[in-house]
């Protein structure tokens, strides 16, 4: 795998405003160094016992954004340093993040992640639950975390059209979010979607962040 040409070739169709996650989630440290070399400093990772091997002999002026599953009583392990946590799909998990930050004395970025594929899954809150979550003033409640935007997955298919609409349809929840008077507009602008084989997709559907593991270092091997 030539990570830095993958790299470069995925800079280069991205819109300036995009920002680049790249997801090294089951890839060594020293691979992700040699992303890191070539001037990646935004990277994701989906548990929190690997996240906590690696961090720590990285270095440190890279940005750790958490993408995946997280339980409750793992949040203390990561509090100290994350940048992100785009997954939040729970009030309990945000309360325990906010808990946590709170203890660092710090404020942790979060991304609350929404259901809109049409496949089964067990993650992320339903459209009209997040809503409930935003007229309800959840977002505001915590002290020491920020809601910066909605997080999503398509559904894994080859059929564009139906990742489209899903994407659409994720997008048009966060503009509607944006515009109620409850939202800071001044931070709430990131919408995360879009990963190796639907970015560009994601992108023409108003993506401002995304998540892409294959297409930089290959195929992982789990
Ligand atoms: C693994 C993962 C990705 C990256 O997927 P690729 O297809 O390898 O680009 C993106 N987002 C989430 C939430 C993931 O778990």
């Amino acid at each position: 795998m030539d990570i830095k040409n993958n790299l470069s070739e995925i800079y280069s169709s991205l819109p300036e405003e995009v920002k680049l996650i790249a997801v090294s989630k089951f890839h060594p440290a020293e691979t992700i160094k040699k992303a890191y070399d070539a001037g990646q400093r935004i990277f994701g990772e989906s548990r929190v016992q690997e996240l906590t091997v690696k961090q720590p002999v990285l270095p440190k002026d890279i940005e750790w954004y958490f993408i995946g599953t997280l339980q409750t009583n793992k949040v203390k392990y990561i509090a100290p340093f994350i940048s992100m946590i785009q997954s939040v799909d729970t009030l309990k998990l945000m309360r325990e993040i906010n808990r946590q930050a709170k203890k660092c004395n710090r404020k942790i970025r979060i991304l609350i992640e929404v259901h809109v594929a049409e496949e089964e899954s067990k993650h992320g809150f339903s459209p009209d639950e997040c809503k409930t979550l935003f007229t309800d003033g959840a977002p505001t409640q915590f002290g020491n975390i920020q809601v910066c935007g909605l997080m999503g997955m398509a559904t894994f298919t080859d059929n564009t059209e139906q990742i489209r609409r899903e994407f659409g349809a994720l997008r048009n929840l966060f503009n509607e979010i944006k515009s109620m008077p409850e939202t800071d507009k001044s931070t709430f602008t990131e919408l995360s979607m879009g990963m190796s084989d639907d970015y560009k997709t994601a992108i023409e559907e108003g993506s401002t962040m995304v998540r892409i593991g294959t297409a930089i270092f290959g195929v992982r091997e789990y």
